[in-house]
């Protein structure tokens, strides 16, 4: 035990929000366990070194949020800049606009001046499923056809988790739109923002909004486990928690090679995906959504990767199984030491940062 009301073990995005609740609402001593030298999780970014740029370490994070409450919770830490979300895919050398949208479809097609009626009739021929999608490729198969799933979604697919579209769940694929309109951004969501000042600022100042709060890093709380006297939240892997007793969960990492360029821009939208047979999936640079001013630039080019941080859990029949199974040595780890798992980690769950913002303030709040 230790002398503080609550632990919370990680210092991302859902650590930051349940100790910075925790402390204001209930006035509780908080003290954050985080391994690395920073906070932020893996929403973290810093100066690119030798650079004055913004870089995103662990990936790019486009911040939306499909409610007011969780984004004017986290406005209360920060300005926002308008989201500036575009990305493109690079098909035989030409750019078209992912998510799928008209445009997409005319230049896959060969086609001119689709409508919204005559787009519908052109991938009605083209669907190669029909009925309730079991996985990822049928979905993309009964929603956009075969010739987009070929073009856009199945070597990507399998570069980013070394299994085909067959293997993952609908809503893997299915978290990106697919549109028969012209909208260019990525997301739906009503409220796409950044942080004015980047995300470390963001969660650094949650962490610092109270004396009740202290922080410390560089500490694997794993190797020195100490617990609050009323909670003990865990936002790291789940299967680590428990030494991976009942075998390894699946997860996904990424590798980054990241270059400086001596030019104002590198390419024309903060992302542009790879989904041919290059071995890497995207380039992101961030500046198109930072909008630093700066002759140069910093690119980032991902390759996903088996070893490495858990970044993504993989969402399919044969995870859920062995997840079901370590939820139950949770829930056994919650009576008797009072451990609440939370986060994209700790809860096994391919969720954004605002959701997991917004499952950090239900965690939050249910904790007496
Ligand atoms: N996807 C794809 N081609 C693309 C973009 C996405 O096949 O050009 C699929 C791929 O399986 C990816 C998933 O859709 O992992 C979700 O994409 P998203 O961009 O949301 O992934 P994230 O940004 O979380 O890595």
């Amino acid at each position: 035990m230790s002398q503080y009301d609550l632990v919370v073990v990680g210092g991302g995005p859902t650590g930051a929000t349940v100790a910075e609740f925790s402390a204001r609402t209930r006035g509780w001593s908080v003290l954050v366990v985080e391994r690395r030298n920073h906070v932020a999780g893996n929403c973290y970014d810093e100066s690119y070194p030798g650079t004055d740029l913004l870089w995103h370490r662990y990936g790019p994070h486009y911040l939306r949020f499909k409610n007011t409450e969780t984004f004017d919770y986290l406005g209360r830490f920060t300005e926002w800049l308008p989201g500036n979300y575009v990305v493109k895919a690079q098909v035989d050398g030409r750019l078209v606009p992912m998510p799928i949208n008209l445009e997409t479809i005319e230049l896959i097609h060969g086609e001119v001046a689709l409508t919204q009626e005559s787009a519908r009739r052109l991938l009605e021929a083209d669907l190669g499923f029909h009925g309730e999608a079991a996985n990822s490729e049928e979905y993309i198969l009964g929603k956009a056809g075969r010739r987009l799933y070929d073009t856009l979604y199945d070597q990507y697919t399998r570069k980013q988790w070394g299994r085909s579209a067959r293997f993952l769940d609908p809503s893997v694929c299915g978290r990106v739109p697919i549109r028969f309109d012209r909208n260019p951004y990525y997301t739906d969501a009503p409220i796409q923002v950044m942080p004015r000042d980047g995300y470390t600022a963001l969660f650094d100042r949650m962490l610092r909004s109270s004396p009740l709060i202290d922080v410390v890093t560089d500490v694997d709380w794993l190797h020195e486990p100490v617990h609050g006297t009323r909670a003990t939240v865990f936002t790291g892997p789940l299967d680590d928690y428990f030494q991976a007793r009942l075998g390894p969960l699946p997860w996904r990492s990424l590798r980054f090679e990241a270059e400086v360029k001596e030019q104002e821009w590198f390419q024309p939208c903060v992302q542009v995906n790879y989904p041919g047979a290059e071995p890497y999936t995207r380039k992101v640079e961030i500046k198109h959504v930072t909008r630093q001013k700066s002759a140069r630039t910093v690119v980032v080019t991902e390759f996903p990767s088996d070893v490495g941080d858990p970044y993504y859990p993989v969402p399919a029949r044969e995870s859920r199984e062995l997840h079901q199974r370590y939820v139950e040595l949770a829930d056994e780890e919650g009576e008797k030491r009072g451990v609440v798992f939370g986060g994209r980690l700790g809860n096994y769950r391919y969720i954004n940062t605002d959701e997991a913002v917004e499952s950090a303030l239900e965690l939050a709040a249910r904790l007496s």
